[in-house]
């Protein structure tokens, strides 16, 4: 690919010996592929390039890539992953170069509702239409961090770009509140996607807001955020409601000729919902009739049961309830020993727990 923007960061770790193989891990994780040359690291995205260069007392970050989608995600994957794992040195990455003076997130757009439906008695799907939403086809990432104006802040001020290539927020008063979701479908033509939104009980942010959703509401979007499901003959899909969009989604756009097992839990009877499944993929309703959420063991009894077959490519895709997550999550890398590129699994919510994963 020829890289028209580039930019790099210059960062003093005096510890990066003993986390720079989390750092490495978390960039790859997004699809790239390292090369190493002495003291330098090589990565290539399907979307761009990015380099580490080891010097002494200073490591050099570099960023390239032939657009400003593809340079603003390279620069985020880099900040994101030196800022969770180099914590104890307190990074400061600033970026110079090309585009380093941007303040409008690349990763950013403001919604607005054009339709609510009701799916089912506890799924709504709001379309939302906004702006040049091409980005958000790329990068396989299924995901986006929706930002909502609350009780508390019914106006709220949407992130600018810092010098880091991560978004600043406004001070807390005029703050909007994340939550993850799953872009449902998306139509790049007509320009909106689709987010289907459970109605769960207690105190909340996205799920109220759906509530209330009407045509004309504003949120803020950012994203996509997301390791890629990768390209496999087989597969074994499990999930709550929570995760149901997501594998709605994969059964509609996987290859026809892709086989294997889905689960999906859900309240009772009235929870199912039509799925144009064009693949081979065996779809298996779970409900939970009068369990409470996330206490019902046999979502991921099944998906631990699946028989993973001994020929082709396979990839295990769990999405519910933090225990449950993390139950098949140990199960399938320390026991089975599958690794990040064969398996996803994670936790979308956490009973008495608002905002997991939103921060
Ligand atoms: C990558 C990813 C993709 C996701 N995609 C979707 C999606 O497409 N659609 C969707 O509806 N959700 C999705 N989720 C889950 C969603 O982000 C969480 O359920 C989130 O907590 C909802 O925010 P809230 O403001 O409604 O509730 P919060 O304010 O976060 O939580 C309030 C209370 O509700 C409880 N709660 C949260 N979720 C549930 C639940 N499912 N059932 C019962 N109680 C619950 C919490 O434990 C807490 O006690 C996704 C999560 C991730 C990480």
């Amino acid at each position: 690919m020829m890289n028209v923007l580039n930019c790099e960061a210059r960062l003093q770790l005096p510890n990066l010996e003993r986390y720079l193989h989390l750092i490495t891990d978390r960039v790859m994780s997004f699809d790239a592929r390292m090369f190493r040359n002495d003291e330098r690291l090589d990565f290539r995205f399907a979307f761009g390039e990015a380099a580490f260069e080891m010097k002494p007392d200073v490591l050099v970050l570099r960023a390239g890539a032939g657009d400003r989608d593809g340079l603003a995600r390279i620069k985020d994957i880099l900040a994101t992953a030196v800022e969770i794992y180099a914590k104890e040195d307190e990074p400061e990455v600033v970026w110079i170069g090309d585009l380093a003076g941007d303040t409008r997130p690349a990763q950013f757009r403001e919604m607005t509702v054009i339709h609510v439906a009701d799916l089912t008695p506890h799924m709504r799907r709001i379309r939302l239409a906004g702006e040049d939403l091409v980005r958000f086809g790329k990068f396989q990432g299924m995901h986006i961090r929706i930002l909502f104006p609350t009780a508390s802040v019914p106006d709220p001020v949407w992130p600018s770009l810092g010098a880091n290539g991560l978004p600043v927020w406004p001070s807390d008063d005029r703050r909007p509140t994340a939550r993850v979701y799953t872009i449902r479908a998306l139509d790049l033509q007509a320009g909106h996607i689709d987010v289907d939104f459970l109605i769960h009980d207690g105190e909340s942010v996205g799920s109220a807001w759906a509530i209330r959703a009407r045509a004309g509401h504003k949120v803020g979007i950012m994203g996509p955020v997301g390791r890629p499901v990768r390209p496999a003959d087989w597969y074994v899909l499990g999930a709550d409601e929570t995760g149901l969009p997501a594998i709605g989604r994969l059964l509609e756009t996987l290859p026809p000729q892709t086989r294997g097992i889905a689960f999906v839990e859900i309240a009772d009877r009235n929870e199912r919902q039509q799925i144009n499944n064009v693949t081979q993929i065996e779809l298996h309703w779970l409900e939970r009739d009068g369990r409470a959420a996330g206490t019902d063991g046999r979502l991921a009894e099944q998906i631990l049961s699946a028989r993973w077959p001994g020929q082709g490519t396979a990839f295990g895709w769990f999405a519910a309830e933090a225990e449950a997550a993390k139950l098949v999550r140990s199960t399938w890398r320390d026991q089975m020993g599958l690794g990040r590129d064969q398996t996803i699994a994670t936790a979308y919510w956490r009973r008495g727990q608002a905002g997991l994963m939103a921060g």
